[in-house]
């Protein structure tokens, strides 16, 4: 069944004007238009469709910029089964190689920027509290992996001063690991995508105040 609606309208180009000439978009193996829905700290949220083979940059450019010239902090790729980049990959090909190159997923196409002005922790908490409240139930490692998975982040969040991360987050690392790889289907599978990298590409627990 297909039932996204941007893959239903990139049918209609293909009928009026043929395969080859929708495969002409875009690179060698990311074809046709795509939608980026650039939110957060930027000047112009919104849904921008362009040729598949932006880059980061090229889309926080085409909302504006990160809002009041403040410096970008980090940006969610995908939503909330995505994974957090850093300012050091704003160059990222926004294509399927590119962010396979990256470790890194366009899911939805969602581009959610944030400025330094943002605490990360309140956020990862958030989508660590979404796939426990969305989780099924049906299968365990995602049932007990996404509540096994918010505690250790609260731990982590109001650990005492000077208190080592390390722990929680080789904790957090074994939990993600088993619903990745043995969860029944995608939501338990990408449900430790954002946490990862908010962890160990931006390390938001290191070195930060415990709140
Ligand atoms: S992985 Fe899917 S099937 Fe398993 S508990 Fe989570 S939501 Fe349900």
């Amino acid at each position: 069944m297909v039932n996204n609606v941007e893959t239903l309208v990139n049918v209609l180009p293909i009928v009026l004007e043929g395969g080859s000439a929708f495969a002409r978009i875009g690179t060698a193996e990311s074809k046709g238009p795509k939608l980026f829905c650039a939110s957060g700290c930027v000047e112009r949220p919104g849904i921008y469709e362009v040729p598949f083979g932006p880059t980061l940059r090229d889309i926080i450019g085409l909302a504006g910029g990160v809002r009041g010239g403040r410096r970008l902090q980090a940006v969610l790729l995908g939503g909330a089964a995505g994974v957090f980049v850093g300012p050091d990959e704003i160059d990222l090909p926004l294509t399927f190689e590119g962010v396979r190159k990256a470790q890194a997923t366009l899911g939805s196409g969602v581009v959610l920027v944030f400025d330094d002005s943002v605490d990360l922790v309140p956020i990862v908490l958030r989508i660590a509290a979404f796939f426990r409240d969305e989780s099924c139930g049906q299968c365990v490692p995602c049932r007990v992996g996404t509540a096994r998975q918010e505690e250790a982040l609260h731990r982590l969040a109001s650990r005492p001063p000077g208190a080592s991360a390390a722990g929680e987050i080789a904790l957090l690392d074994e939990i993600g690991r088993v619903m990745k790889d043995a969860s029944i289907c995608g939501l338990g599978q990408t449900a430790y995508g954002a946490v990862e990298s908010a962890a160990k590409r931006l390390h938001i627990f290191e070195g930060s105040s415990p709140r």
